[in-house]
This record gives C-alpha cells, sequence and structure tokens, in this order.
C-alpha cells in the first residue's frame, strides 16, 4: 500500500512565524465529516478519540436540525438560522443563501476566508449554479467565500479533499478555513451506515485527521469536526431517527474544556460558536446557546446592535462600490452571474 506523506514542505517555524504575521485575531478550521453519525464517530475515530482520552479535545453530541439533508444543514451549521427561516428546505434549492453566513462575518470583519468544499456549498455563498469548468477554483477576495477548492462528485477522494484544504491553507493562510469531506456520506448511501464499506470510510478520514490536525494546532488552529447528519443502516436520512440525527462535534483549542460532554447541544449552536472562536459577534439573526465548558467572549445585546449598524454600512459601500465598478466598466468576467445576498 502506499503511504500518503502529509508533511508540509515548510518547516513548523518558518509556519509558525508567517502564520503568526497573517494573524490578527483567533483562527478557526471547521471540518465537517458529511453524513458522520454520533456513535459511528465514538466507536472508529480512533485519534480524535485519543485526543479526548488524553484531555486534549472536547466531545459533545450534536442533535442535528432537520430535515437531516445535507444542503439545509450546511446553512443551518454555517448561518445559525432554521430552515423555516433561512429557506434552504431542500436539497433542490439551488440559490444563493440570504442570510448572513460566517464567511460573510468573517470577510467583513476583514478576515480571510476559505473552503475546500462540496459544490453546494460555493452555490449557497459564492455562485449559483455551479459552474464545473468555471467554478472548481475560486479565488476572489469580494466573494464571501475568498478561495475556494470545489468538487463535485461524490466520490472524489477525502485524501485529495483535504490535500485540497491542506493547499489553501499553506498558500493563503485563512482565518476562517472549511473543510466538508463526502465519502462518508456516499458509503453509507452506497452500504449503508452500519456496512463494513460505510465504517471503512470513517476510519480511512480517522487517518487524515490524524496527520493533519497536529499541524493545524500547531500552526495555532482551533480546530472544530463535526457532520452535517447522520445515516441509517438502510443508506437514508433526511428524518428524525437517532442515526439520522445525532452527530459528533470535537473542538481543539483553548475555548474548549477536554472530555467528553453528556448532554447534547442543538446544531445551532454551532454558527454562533463558530463565530466566537473567530472573536466575531454573532449575527443579529442567529439565535444564541450555551455550550457547556466552553470558555467565550460575552457579546452584549448592545454590542450586536452596533455591529448589525457597523453591518449596515459595510454592505452600503459594498453595494456603491459595485455600483461605481459596473460604471467604470471594470467588473470583471464572471461579475454578471454573482448577486451578493444582502443587495
Ligand atoms: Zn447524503
Amino acid at each position: 500500500m502506499v503511504q500518503t506523506q502529509w508533511n508540509s514542505p515548510e518547516s513548523a517555524s518558518q509556519s509558525e512565524s508567517r502564520s503568526e504575521a497573517h494573524n490578527n485575531g483567533s483562527r478557526l478550521i471547521t471540518i465537517v465529516l458529511d453524513g458522520l453519525r454520533y456513535d459511528a464517530a465514538r466507536e472508529y475515530l480512533g485519534y480524535m478519540e485519543h485526543l479526548v482520552e488524553q484531555s486534549s479535545a472536547a466531545c459533545y453530541k450534536v442533535i442535528s436540525e432537520l430535515p437531516s439533508l445535507s444542503r439545509p444543514l450546511y446553512e443551518v451549521l454555517l448561518t445559525g438560522t432554521p430552515a423555516c427561516e433561512n429557506g434552504i428546505t431542500s436539497n433542490q434549492i439551488v440559490r444563493l443563501s440570504e442570510e448572513e453566513s460566517l464567511f460573510h462575518i468573517a470577510r467583513n470583519a476583514g478576515l480571510t476566508t476559505a473552503a475546500a468544499a462540496y459544490h453546494w456549498v460555493s452555490e449557497l455563498y459564492n455562485k449559483a449554479p455551479f459552474n464545473p469548468f468555471q467554478d472548481r477554483h475560486q479565488h476572489d477576495e469580494r466573494l464571501p467565500i475568498m478561495h475556494g477548492a470545489f468538487y463535485f462528485e461524490d466520490h472524489y477522494p477525502d485524501t485529495h479533499l483535504f490535500a485540497d484544504a491542506e493547499h489553501l491553507r499553506q498558500s493563503w493562510h485563512p482565518h476562517f478555513l472549511y473543510v466538508h469531506s463526502m465519502n462518508i456520506d456516499d458509503a453509507g448511501h452506497r452500504y449503508g451506515g452500519k456496512s463494513k464499506q460505510y465504517e471503512g470510510a470513517v476510519r480511512v478520514v480517522d487517518s487524515i485527521l490524524a496527520m493533519a490536525v497536529p499541524q493545524w494546532v500547531a500552526a495555532g488552529y482551533s480546530v472544530i469536526v463535526t457532520a452535517d447528519h447522520g445515516m441509517t443502516e438502510s443508506g437514508q436520512h433526511g428524518g428524525r431517527t437517532r442515526e439520522e440525527r445525532e452527530v459528533p462535534f470535537y473542538g481543539i483549542g483553548r475555548a474548549f474544556t477536554p472530555g467528553a460532554v453528556e448532554e447534547p447541544i442543538p446544531q445551532l449552536a454551532v454558527a454562533p460558536l463558530m463565530a466566537a472562536l473567530l472573536g466575531l459577534p454573532p449575527s443579529p439573526r442567529m439565535s444564541l446557546h450555551t455550550v457547556p465548558g466552553v470558555r467565550l467572549p460575552h457579546y452584549s445585546k448592545q454590542e450586536r446592535d452596533q455591529e448589525e449598524e457597523r453591518q449596515q454600512e459595510r454592505d452600503q459601500e459594498y453595494e456603491h462600490e459595485q455600483e461605481h465598478g459596473q460604471k467604470c466598466g471594470q467588473e470583471r468576467e464572471g461579475d454578471a452571474a454573482f448577486t451578493e445576498s444582502r443587495t
């Protein structure tokens, strides 16, 4: 068997000093393992469980929002709003999100954002519909996801996906990097959530995490590993069974108290938690939840209102720039298809 080499080409100290130069706040890598059920994570993610056992990570049980489907839950995870409010109620709704996502919040605060993710993530926050010939690699600092590597086959290997993510990290030093894999979900649909193939896909990701996470932690990132939804034995999700709704949430970083927490947390708690880990206030639309064992700054109602005012000013500035750019004919090719959700 060929062993994949994950070592960074630059030394740890080089990487560290460059990271420092790009770091004006907290930095976060969020990994969403599509279709990973809670019990499978606790049984097969040996490396992640090692971190929990050795008091280096926290582990929670998250109850997913409904419907327990991918596209609606990407929106839940990234905007902290339920489907009945954000309108992304089905996988078949192909349009930009109308909510303020983590990518929007981070970009508007002057942070660098990046994602290695399934193309539906691009459709929600950058461009819809996805054109594989034009949209696979995206670099545009005006977009919510400034640097994106998007795949469009469910069997695109997770090994390659994590390599894409690491390429983005080394090239752009993002403050917020979103990494989203699909092979676990793919194996679940083909063979079922209790199959040896599903188990194998989970174990492959664990071995990738075992190589990637230590480097990311050393580079100063907080790391979250979670999932959108689970998977039934018959290879389904969308409903409200335990197998479909219970997903893991691992947290690594100073904000987390190590150890496994019994009390389940709602999935709507993830987005405001991610914002706080980036040192940013949540969007006004996010409902606030207390996550036990997490030590974060508290934002008052007044601070959130002030942030909303600043947001409106930034939106007006952005609109003005857009109009000015169009009048001056400076709009780059492809911009015609991009409609910013807040305009
Ligand atoms: Zn699925």
